[in-house]
């Protein structure tokens, strides 16, 4: 007998017949004498149309308010589950966040798990019972509905995961597991049968969307093991885990594109000690994430600084700027959005060579250009032009042999 946590995203419990389906699969793994511990998430869409509700009563709505009406996506399914599971006479119950012990601090629609008390939960699997529970909200110490933030139910499954020593936890989305590439740009991306948590990261903040960071990060802070695997069929998924020796074998685990990023350019600052400083406090400031820097060399004792920022941030980072222009003494600022990032990401990287040469080359033998170039310990990114990020992509994907290794 093992203790199995498994959650289910919002297309696996989009209509009554795909909760149907997912009965099923909870009952089979119960049947077989597992006790099973069910998280999930709203309906695919339900989120978005909530928010937009309440956006056009309120524009700014207060965020009290917001994760009030937010939790109530998650509740409709988990009490659909329920039901579903009763008519195929399994036991089963379904808990809110609160009920089944899921502590936060009061940061409203982003809040943190401080704490899970698991005993409700342990209670009702030794009883026999299936326990579902609703993803992505939590109770604050005054007794204040919270939400995780977008994506949050994965968070929900790893923390409860960790919190009752589970033996297996499974993440089940609409794609078989975590790819070479998006398979809808490159044809012939693979299905990874592992993956290191660094490597996830890497990849889900350069534009893989898989699963949500946060939950990726607690699961590693945990320890907890998981597999990203697909609700409409019984293939096997990707397991994710810590790094392991053999791992570095390969040099490059994965490739992303992330489209959604701007690049800007503040131009003709004075080269002096505090500009930088006092640009990248302004932005920070405003809450405006920043991700690859170059600073050119200074010429006359002027500067030019670029990077690149979430294009849903662009406006907000110009307006950031002004103020800060005018106290170091001037300089311009231009935006471009027609970029895009590309990521090749592998633990590999550590200890080979050539990395670098190897993709800068496959770019240059189909004419892309390179504008911008950052790297980490496992992680290269160069910005590229919108037009040609696919292309990007494939040809990168091929020159370190992702179709075949
Ligand atoms: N329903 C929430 C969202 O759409 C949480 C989740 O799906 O994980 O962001
Ligand atoms: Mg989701």
């Amino acid at each position: 007998m093992a203790l199995i946590v498994q959650k289910y995203g919002g297309t696996s419990v989009g209509d009554v017949d795909r909760i149907r389906n997912v009965a099923d699969r909870i009952k089979a793994v119960r049947d077989e004498g597992n006790q099973v511990v069910v998280v999930l998430s709203a309906r695919a869409g339900v989120t978005n149309e909530l928010i937009a509700r309440a956006k056009s009563l309120c524009p700014e709505p207060s965020e009290r308010e917001l994760d009030q009406l937010l939790a109530i996506g998650e509740q409709e399914s988990i009490a659909l589950m329920a039901m579903a599971l009763h008519g195929k006479s399994v036991k089963a119950v379904s808990y809110t966040g609160a009920q089944a012990g899921i502590f936060t601090d009061k940061v409203h629609t982003k809040a943190k798990i401080k704490m899970v008390n698991p005993k409700p939960i342990t209670r009702d699997l030794s009883e026999g019972k299936v326990v579902i529970v609703a993803g992505f909200q939590g109770i604050d110490e005054e007794g204040q509905i919270t939400t995780l933030g977008r994506g949050g139910s994965d968070l929900t499954a790893i923390a409860l995961a960790a919190a009752l020593k589970a033996d297996r936890c499974e993440i089940y989305t609409d794609v078989d597991g975590v790819y070479t590439s998006d398979p809808r740009v490159v044809k012939t991306a693979r299905k990874l049968p592992e993956i290191s948590y660094d490597e996830m990261l890497e990849l889900a903040s350069s534009g893989s969307k898989v699963m949500q960071s946060r939950s990726v990060e607690f699961a590693k802070k945990y320890g907890v093991i998981f597999e990203v695997r697909s609700s409409f069929n019984h293939n096997t998924g990707t397991l994710v885990k810590e790094e392991v020796a053999y791992m570095e074998q390969v040099v490059v685990r994965g490739i992303a594109a992330d489209k959604d990023q701007a690049k800007v350019i503040v131009s003709n600052i004075l080269d002096k000690p505090g500009s930088a400083a006092k640009v990248f406090r302004g932005l920070a400031d405003a809450n405006v994430i920043v991700d690859m820097i170059v600073q050119n060399v200074g010429r006359h004792g002027i500067a030019n600084l670029t990077f690149t920022v979430p294009q849903a941030d662009t406006v907000r980072a110009v307006k950031a700027l002004e103020p800060v222009l005018d106290a170091i003494g001037g300089g311009q600022v231009a935006v471009h959005e027609h970029i895009a990032k590309l990521s090749v990401v592998g633990v590999g990287m550590k200890t080979h060579s050539g990395v670098a040469a190897t993709l800068f080359q496959a770019l240059a033998d189909v004419g892309i250009n390179i504008d911008l170039i950052s790297t980490s310990e496992i992680k290269i990114s160069v910005v590229v032009d919108l037009d040609r990020a696919d292309e990007a992509v494939r040809v990168a994907h091929a020159a370190f042999k992702l179709d075949t290794v």
